[in-house]
């Protein structure tokens, strides 16, 4: 896979760019005592362990009873407690929506450490990473998506091509601001499809995003190293594959809304009631083959999973989210139908999850967030448990978010397990999350380059900002 090492080499200049501006202020070393480590390799859970973290990197790993704390080390008493790596949530839009008052803050209190922005401004998004890599910001380790679509796109931060050279220039002027990877979107018509991935291939960033109507997903997974959702999935596991991606290339970009909302629901009962398990096993099978790393976003079809089970709404949760955006959240849910692709799209991800884990695919915890009531950070714990749910083991769904992400970025040495030498990006745990992946939501203490974070102070910057806009203090 020479697109993973050159991304590797992309990625590894800004992760050890970050690693030295905080290494330089790192605190007094820190000893985890006692504590039972979950390493994120995927060998069982060792009890007794004691971890030193100095200078923002893990030092060492080993039994209580042999590793020695080193004078002055601050000590975080593990025992009765759990220490995974930190989380990844590997599908967010975080830039557009207040970063530094919302997403940053509810990610990393919720102990995601790392995040994949999935397309914003590029230079806002640098902006803020940066922010963050000084230390002026407290947020999690953002890798920077730069997306390109179709001229139908209007969305003005959204690089736009309808020709071959369209799509090259399109990539350069990603590359040239900084992202760290191209997101594409559903509407990349197929030549400039093909373009754009010959050019990304040239620049060493990788793609990943949705698959365009214009290219078959079989094609698709020679050029993407990851694939987004399942709605996809769901297309090409339908005998009428090709003549529903026809319809949606050809559909006129300008069509009004109701018309386009009657496709997007037709579309929905055809691929519900088309759906063919020879050529999906094959899908799957072809997906495993080629290494490509699926993120099925699960939770963003939680509400309509369990329509009226207010509970996944997190309400509790609300005085964390502006209003504006809470008020948003209400009206998309009251306008679903269960014709949506949403709703069909719920049923189909969670079965369709649990048979490409059995085949190999390999999978990435992602969450959509902040489309409706996926609030950043504590989503990616639903995530998790919609993953069991699917069919992945706890430890298999923990790996979605530490190992596999690190292993998608091309980033094993540094990031995603407990071990020497790795930052120190770490979850500390109240209960143990192999006997119950809901487990991951008691934490304990979340530390993020060697330091421990200000949970509190976090939750109390997101509680603010979303007062002062509007929303109050009461549920
Ligand atoms: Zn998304």
């Amino acid at each position: 896979m020479m697109r993973v090492v050159r991304l590797a080499a992309a990625l590894l200049i800004a992760l050890s760019a970050s690693a030295c501006a905080d290494a330089d202020a790192a605190d007094a070393p820190l000893a985890i005592t006692n504590v039972v480590v979950i390493d994120g390799t995927g060998a069982p859970a060792r009890s007794d362990q004691t971890v030193i973290v100095a200078g923002g990197r893990i030092v060492s790993v080993g039994p209580s009873a042999s590793t020695a704390v080193p004078r002055g080390a601050r000590r975080i008493d593990g025992r009765g407690r759990w220490l995974i790596p930190g989380l990844w949530d590997m599908h967010v839009h975080a830039f557009g929506n207040e970063f530094p008052d919302f997403a940053a803050p509810l990610l990393l209190a919720h102990g995601v450490t790392g995040a994949r922005d999935m397309g914003f401004y590029v230079d806002t998004a640098r902006f803020w990473t940066g922010e963050v890599r000084a230390g002026r910001l407290a947020g999690p380790r953002m890798v920077i998506g730069g997306r390109l679509d179709g001229p139908a796109n209007r969305t003005p931060w959204v690089a736009r091509a309808a020709t071959a050279d369209e799509a090259r220039r399109a990539v350069d002027s990603l590359v040239a601001a900084g992202a760290d990877f191209i997101k594409v979107y559903s509407r990349v018509p197929r030549d400039a499809y093909f373009a754009a991935a010959d050019q990304a291939r040239r620049r060493g960033v990788k793609i990943a995003g949705h698959v365009p109507h214009g290219v078959s997903t079989r094609e698709a997974a020679r050029h993407q190293d990851g694939m987004e959702h399942e709605d996809d999935l769901m297309r090409a596991c339908s005998a009428e594959d090709e003549a529903l991606r026809r319809e949606l290339a050809e559909a006129p970009p300008d069509a009004p809304p109701a018309l386009q909302l009657e496709t997007i629901r037709d579309h929905a009962r055809r691929m519900r009631a088309t759906y063919d398990p020879a050529r999906c096993a094959a899908v799957i099978s072809m997906l495993a083959h080629t290494g490509t790393y699926l993120t099925p976003t699960l939770a963003v079809y939680q509400p309509y999973m369990a329509p009226g089970d207010t509970s996944v709404m997190h309400p509790s949760a609300h005085r964390y989210v502006p209003r504006p955006m809470l008020a948003l959240w209400r009206t998309r849910l009251q306008r679903a139908e269960p014709s949506d692709t949403s709703t069909v799209a719920a049923f189909f991800s969670l079965e369709r999850t649990g048979e490409m884990h059995r085949a190999g695919v390999r999978l990435l915890a992602g969450t959509d967030a902040p489309l409706p009531y996926l609030i950043p950070g504590l989503s990616l714990h639903d995530e998790l448990v919609l993953l069991v749910r699917s069919g992945l083991t706890p430890m298999e769904a923990l790996r979605t978010a530490t190992y596999n992400p690190a292993d998608y970025l091309g980033a094993l040495d540094s990031l995603g397990t407990v071990r020497p030498g790795r930052l120190a990006d770490l979850v500390l745990l109240n209960a143990d999350p192999l006997s119950d992946i809901r487990n991951t939501r008691r934490i304990h203490t979340v530390i993020t380059n060697g330091r421990v974070v200000d949970r509190a102070a976090l939750f109390g910057r997101a509680e603010a900002y979303a007062r002062r806009s509007g929303h109050g203090s009461r549920r």
